[in-house]
């Protein structure tokens, strides 16, 4: 797509630190890394979102990811890592082309994860009937 930066990088119109390619997915270092590694992982053509990504497109998307996170985490000895996906504006998504997020993390490193109960307290009466309702 046109003005996509990921799109860009992907045809090398803009430079990236490519980490690995293969027919469909696309990887390269995080511009503005959150740890040592962050790698994000894209499929090669422009999807926005989960939603907008056909299942066989995320499967390799995801394949790609368990190729190559533990290679990340090999190569800079990191202790584990989080996958993640920022999908919509509001969950922190800035560039609209789906990509995960692979950041290594370290047992002494300074990023927080999230608290569990510290945002939101129990659980609205109906919410799982709600969803699966619609499942
Ligand atoms: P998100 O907030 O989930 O949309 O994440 C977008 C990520 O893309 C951020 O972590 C940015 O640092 C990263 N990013 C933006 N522009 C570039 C670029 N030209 N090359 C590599 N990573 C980029
Ligand atoms: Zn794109």
């Amino acid at each position: 797509m046109e003005n996509c930066i990921f799109c860009k990088i992907i045809k090398v119109e803009i430079p990236a630190e490519k980490i690995y390619e293969d027919e469909d997915t696309f990887a390269f270092l995080d511009i503005s890394p959150q740890n040592k590694g962050h790698t994000l992982v894209v499929p090669k053509k422009h999807f926005k979102n989960i939603e907008d990504t056909p299942e066989d497109e995320l499967c390799k998307v995801f394949k790609a990811v368990k190729k190559i996170a533990p290679k990340i985490k090999e190569a800079i000895k990191a202790d584990a890592y989080n996958i993640g996906i920022n999908n919509g504006k509001e969950a922190g998504q800035e560039i609209e082309h789906l990509h995960i997020h692979i950041i290594p993390r370290f047992a002494d490193d300074k990023l927080k994860h999230w608290i569990s109960g510290e945002y939101y307290e129990g659980e609205e009466e109906g919410i799982g009937e709600k969803i699966r309702k619609l499942i």
